[in-house]
């Protein structure tokens, strides 16, 4: 379980120097620029077809974002669920309403697909069942194409809850393998630039919050001193793997301070290369890739 937990919010500020353990998300215009990122890394790439049709998805995401907003009573809620000793929105057990499947139709109307009209044709009762699954890690039983419209879904609604979440983030250890507000694996992490420059936070691949983890740790197994980095190409690539000779894992970390445009999940799923290298090598990557599950 994450050593970050996470508080009502007081209201003393943070001091001047001190590390802040979580960023909640803000996904005003979140979808729209990871969408433009997305057609922006299509261009006379390998791969996009899929990167462009990953930016429609998240086109459509934007559209819900906007004309189906996390309804007030469920915002309401979210005060309760802090005070306790596992993240305030763990995403196995977090009892989920209609609300996302709402989200999950509406994408249907927003984005004509055949996997996704499909699983419109399920009941109610085996998307909660497949979303389960998703969420609890058991990949192998969903199928792959049909994880990724459920999980856009669901993670319009984490995220939304994330957004909401009258909370700050309080450390009181160094247990960071997981999301400290609901629980699920970064897709990658990024070294920040700006005010909290240098900073390593990884990015959770349900909700979106970011939670700050020292560098020089492997953010799977927390070994120091078997950490190695790969890339494509020059030193100063924007993209690296991080990788652990511990436990054999791998994350990908961005460097925004070479190239400004970066976008986590964007990347992450435009530099898909540098994974078949390093998967090569023997490693296993540690966080979740929300728009290629296996199976
Ligand atoms: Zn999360
Ligand atoms: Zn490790």
């Amino acid at each position: 379980m994450s050593s970050i937990q996470m508080t009502p919010v007081e209201p003393v500020k943070a001091a001047v120097g001190e590390i802040p353990p979580v960023f909640l998300p803000l996904n005003a215009g979140r979808y729209t620029a990871r969408a433009a990122r997305l057609r922006h890394l299509a261009e006379g790439h390998p791969m996009a077809d899929y990167l462009g049709f990953v930016a429609g998805l998240v086109e459509a995401q934007q559209r819900v974002l906007d004309t189906l907003p996390l309804p007030s009573a469920l915002i309401d809620a979210l005060p309760e669920r802090l005070g306790q000793d596992h993240p305030p929105l763990e995403c196995s057990t977090f009892p989920r309403g209609a609300y996302w499947l709402a989200v999950l139709r509406q994408l249907g109307e927003h984005l004509e697909h055949p996997t996704l009209q499909g699983l419109l044709q399920q009941n109610a009762l085996s998307l909660e069942a497949a979303a389960d699954a998703l969420l609890t890690g058991d990949y192998e039983q969903v199928d792959s194409g049909q994880a990724l419209f459920l999980w856009s879904a669901l993670s319009l609604y984490f995220s939304q809850m994330a957004a909401h979440l009258p909370a700050s983030g309080k450390a009181h250890g160094e247990q960071r393998q997981h999301c400290p507000v609901c629980a699920s694996a970064p897709v990658a992490s990024s070294i920040l630039t700006g005010a909290h420059s240098g900073l390593r936070y990884l990015h959770c691949g349900l909700c979106e919050s970011r939670w700050h983890m020292v560098r020089l740790k492997c953010s799977n197994c927390e070994a120091t001193g078997a950490l190695d980095y790969w890339s494509l190409d020059t030193e100063k690539a924007p993209v690296k793997a991080e990788s652990c000779g511990e436990c054999q894992s791998y994350l990908k970390v961005f460097y925004p301070e070479h190239d400004k445009d970066l976008e986590v999940l964007a990347d992450d799923l435009a530099s898909l290369g540098l994974d078949a290298e390093v998967e090569r090598e023997g490693f296993g990557r540690s966080g979740v890739s929300p728009f290629l599950f296996p199976g």
